[in-house]
This record gives C-alpha cells, structure tokens and sequence, in this order.
C-alpha cells in the first residue's frame, strides 16, 4: 500500500509518499509560503532530480491539489492515479490527554484535535486544515492522526505534575505533555533493534537534538520523562527557544523593556536559544561550530551552554531509570555533529561513558560511537518520524 504522509503547518505542508511494503520513499517534497506572495512546491520524485513550481497557492486546499497533481502528473508522476494511495497519515502535534497512540480519523476525533487546540494554538489548527483539505481531494481515503505527544503519555504523574496548584491543572490541562514523541519512540526501537535486545529490558535515553530539542528517559520501552513541557517551549536550550528558565524572567523583562507578554513570548521562542546566546551569530549548528572552532566567543559560549543542558538532563534521566544502558543521538545536530557530541559525551564521565573519536566522525547513519569498555553505550540513530507516521497508519488501515 502506498501511504501519503503529512506534515501540515500554518504556512507550509511537507509531504512523502512511502511504499508500506519496501518502505521506501517514492516522492518527497514540500509546499511552501501558503497563503503569502512567492508560493512554491518543491518535490523530488524517486530516482530523480528536484523540481521547483512556483504558483500561486492561497490556502491549503490548492497545496493539496498541487501535491496530488506533483504525484499523479503524466511526467514526473509517481502513481498513474489517485486510487494508488490507500491512506493518508497525518503529523498532530497535540493530542492533550485523550490520544495515547494513532488513531483512525473520524469525526469525533476531529472534535477532540479542536477540542486540545488552546495547548498548540499555532500547530493543531494547521494540523486540522491539512486534515480538511486532504479529505475534500481524497473522499473515502482512510486517514490517520499520529500525534507528537502520544508516546509521552505514558508518564507517571509525578514526572508529567508541574508544581503549581493541582486546579490548574484539574481546569485546563496544565502539566508537562512532551512532544517529538514520534521520533523518541522510533528511535528507542531502533536502538533495541541495532542492540539485539528486548526493549522491555533497557533503560534508554534519546537526545532529540534539532532546531528544536528533547530528552527523554525511555525505560522498558515506555516513556517516563521528557523534557519538553505544556509547549515545546521547556527544557532544553534550542535554536532559538530558551528551554527551562526563572519564570520571574518574563515579568522582569516586560518592566525592563516595557514589553507586552506576546513580545516577551516572540523573544523566549524566536530570539532565544544558541541563536541569542551567541548575539545572533546563528541558530544553526553548523555556523556555531565554525565559530566555536575558530574562537568566536559567543559560539562558544552557546555550545557549551547547550552541551551542559543536555548533559544535566541526561544525569537526571540516569536518576529517574536508576541507570542507563545506552543514550541515542539522533535529529539534525544529534545525527551530523560529531563536534557538539563528543563536547556532550566529555560531561558523562560519571556514568562512566567513554567514546570512540574515530565512530564519533559519522555523519547521519546509525552507528555505535562508544568504546567497547564504555559503561553506557552511546549510539547515533537517525530518527525518520514519516516512516514511523506511515508504519502507524498502514497498520492501522491494511
Ligand atoms: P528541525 O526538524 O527541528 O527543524 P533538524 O532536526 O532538521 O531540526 O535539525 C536542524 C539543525 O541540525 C540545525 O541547527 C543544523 O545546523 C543542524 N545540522 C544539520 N547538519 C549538520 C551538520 N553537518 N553539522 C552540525 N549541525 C548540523
């Protein structure tokens, strides 16, 4: 069966069409400024070079309609028809309480996507628009919600509890939910897999480390903490985002600079990060690491405030498992940079973590970066959150 997988934000819709049975990606691509002046898809079909339309594309409905035209066009096509795909499965960011896997999308899950929208007020109403728009070009293709914070949901209330009073989170929903939980609970397995172990007998955790980062304790298989929060605000330091920080800081900024709370909120997300802790230099790893290695202070400075982070929740994560058997890199800076890794794996000495310069040099495959005299193996595992969507949601509708 062929699956459609995607991935629906405010502005932008990326997409894949993966094969369930070879699990290969037979077109990619991604349709961008929707809504805005200068919009384009951009796509690459199997085997051959990437292709550039630029067209209009007032709202998410046309995008729909170009991806189907990008996949079926006579040309470049993929699949002679639409009939060829048999479901779509689509990226939710937020399922609050309710969903604790994927699920078959019906109108009553379409209520309870709206229903959690006040926790992801910029992601789960574009989730739901790609939902739409897909329904209205595909009538009678069974689609499928896999949501970014279903695989956290398996957090005790102790770890998931903020320490406010129990009301708030009684009204609204206020505790810790987690989110890339599609790749924390792709790679745990993977890593069991690569292993050759039962994952019902490792304590693992996962170094999410992209624009956006997370941590998570992986124990048996089930996730019992994660470092993002309420939003995707908390936790680590990130490309942009501040991660954990004083609260009393938003207030004491606001007097400061006589701010309004969105304009605070533009700066903890946006402005934040190894981006403002290098006075904007860059958000961008790859920059950073060029600045760091030929002395620019403030890349340094951002990196190793970043590696200190992840290293103190990898510490807490050790705590909270009672040990660890292995810990996960993987995303953007996780699977490409040896450099910020090993500047991570140097703060692990207490869990007795010992690495392989010469494996740490892998770029994006999987590989085991540990001495084989390491207490914890550490291991690169490059996350694919499409084949895990496509995996849920052909085993949802073979
Ligand atoms: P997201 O999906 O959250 O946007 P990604 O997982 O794609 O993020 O990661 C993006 C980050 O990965 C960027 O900061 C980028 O610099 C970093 N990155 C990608 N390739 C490399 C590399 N070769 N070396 C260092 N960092 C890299």
């Amino acid at each position: 069966m062929k699956i459609l997988v995607i991935n629906c934000g405010s502005s932008s819709l990326k997409f894949q069409l993966i094969d369930s049975e070879s699990e290969q990606v037979i077109c990619k691509g991604l349709c961008e400024r929707i809504g805005i002046d200068g919009s384009r898809i951009v796509y690459t079909p199997e085997g051959k070079d990437k292709i550039t339309v630029e067209t209009p594309m007032p709202d998410h409905n046309k995008a729909i309609e170009l991806v189907i035209e990008a996949l079926t066009n006579k040309e470049n096509g993929v699949v002679a028809s639409l009939d060829e795909i048999g479901a779509v499965g689509h990226r939710i960011v937020h399922g609050g309480e309710k969903f604790t896997e994927s699920v078959v999308i019906n109108d009553e899950v379409i209520k309870a996507i709206e229903d959690v929208s006040d926790l992801a007020p910029l992601h789960n109403p574009a989730n739901l628009i790609g939902i739409k728009a897909c329904m209205n070009a595909m009538p009678g293709v069974p689609m499928v919600a896999v949501f970014d914070t279903a695989f956290h949901q398996t957090m005790p209330e102790n770890a998931y509890l903020y320490g406010l009073h129990y009301s708030y989170y009684e009204k609204y929903g206020i505790r810790r939910y987690g989110f890339h939980g599609t790749s924390h609970s792709y790679v745990s397995k993977r890593a069991a897999e690569i292993l050759g172990k039962d994952i019902k007998d490792l304590k693992l955790i996962v170094c999410h480390l992209g624009n956006g980062a997370s941590v998570s304790a992986v124990k048996g298989g089930k996730c019992i903490d994660t470092s993002m929060g309420l939003t995707p605000l908390e936790g680590l330091i990130m490309g942009t985002r501040t991660g954990d920080i004083d609260p009393s800081v938003v207030e004491f900024i606001m007097k400061k600079e006589n701010l309004s709370v969105a304009e605070v909120n533009n700066i903890l997300n946006k402005k934040s990060g190894v981006f403002g802790l290098s006075n904007e230099l860059s958000s961008d790893f790859r920059d950073l690491e060029d600045g760091y290695l030929s002395g620019n202070e403030g890349a340094k400075r951002a990196v190793d405030t970043f590696a200190y982070r992840v290293v103190k929740y990898i510490g807490a994560y050790t705590a909270a498992m009672g040990g660890v058997d292995a810990i996960c890199f993987t995303a953007g800076v996780g699977e490409n940079s040896g450099f910020t890794r090993k500047i991570i794996i140097d703060g692990l000495g207490f869990i007795g973590a010992s690495l392989n310069e010469e494996a740490n040099t892998v770029r994006g495959k999987e590989e085991i970066i540990s001495n084989p005299d390491s207490k914890v193996t550490l291991m690169v595992v490059p996350t694919n959150e499409e084949l895990a969507i496509a995996r849920d949601t052909y085993a949802l509708c073979k």
